[in-house]
């Protein structure tokens, strides 16, 4: 297991800070008042959040959506699975991956040598509403929905993220590498790693077991890193 120094924990503590405080900025809130409790744990914090987040309009895929949403699962997770957008199943039930690509998404979680099971990640996307026609979402859309996400992350603190697809590798590494050369690859993000590889949807429309062998490959580095790091 890596581990953790004080200098780690402080610019963590720092990074999460910070989050917050620009997630509040990005709401609106100009005053903290001296009131309350400000030492919330993961779950209430991640349930502030998406009580906060109801009717964002800060970017225009608020128009067709018919939810928002956030993201579910684990608030102790260590291990955060990012991808791109919410689809037409996911809009109407505001839960993410549950159609057949979240189904997919299950399996391969749970695949021989990876054995992760939903209830253990927190799984959410880049942008929380969905775009028409399930396009991908554009970089101002990305930007604007950029703090919700952060905040999230702030709040989970994970040790491996698991990033599906090209969109959601490229927002959070920043580059425009295609996903067939970011995958494969341990890149550093803060003090957890991104393991990137296909988005399920992909698979799914690229049935070829090339794709699919290299998609679990992903899983087990994935996998293996979790192992590494987790503390949980
Ligand atoms: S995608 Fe994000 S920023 Fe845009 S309206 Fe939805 S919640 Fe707000």
């Amino acid at each position: 297991m890596a581990r953790v120094t004080p200098h780690d924990a402080l610019a963590d503590a720092l990074g999460a800070l910070g989050a917050t405080l620009r997630h509040h900025r990005d709401l609106g809130v100009t005053e903290l008042p001296l009131e309350g409790s400000y030492l919330l744990g993961p779950e209430e914090t991640l349930q502030a959040q998406e009580k906060a987040l109801q009717g964002c309009r800060r970017c225009r895929l608020c128009e067709g959506r018919t939810t928002i949403v956030f993201g579910s699962g684990n608030p102790r997770a260590e291990f955060v699975v990012i991808g791109e957008a919410p689809g037409a199943d996911e809009d109407a039930q505001g839960l993410p991956f549950v159609g057949r690509a979240g189904q997919l998404l299950t399996r391969m979680l749970e695949a021989r040598k990876v054995e992760l099971s939903r209830d253990e990640a927190f799984v959410t996307n880049t942008v929380k509403c969905r775009p028409p026609s399930n396009r991908n979402p554009e970089a101002d859309e990305l930007a604007a929905c950029a703090p919700f996400l952060a905040a999230q992350l702030a709040a989970l603190q994970p040790k491996v993220i698991l990033s599906l697809g090209s969109v959601a590798t490229q927002s959070l590494l920043g580059t425009k590498e295609p996903i067939g050369k970011l995958r494969g690859r341990v890149h550093s993000y803060g003090s957890a790693v991104l393991i990137p590889t296909f988005h399920p949807a992909f698979l799914l429309r690229n049935p070829g077991d090339e794709y699919k062998r290299l998609a679990w490959e992903d899983l087990q580095l994935a996998r293996r890193e979790y192992d590494k790091r987790r503390t949980r």
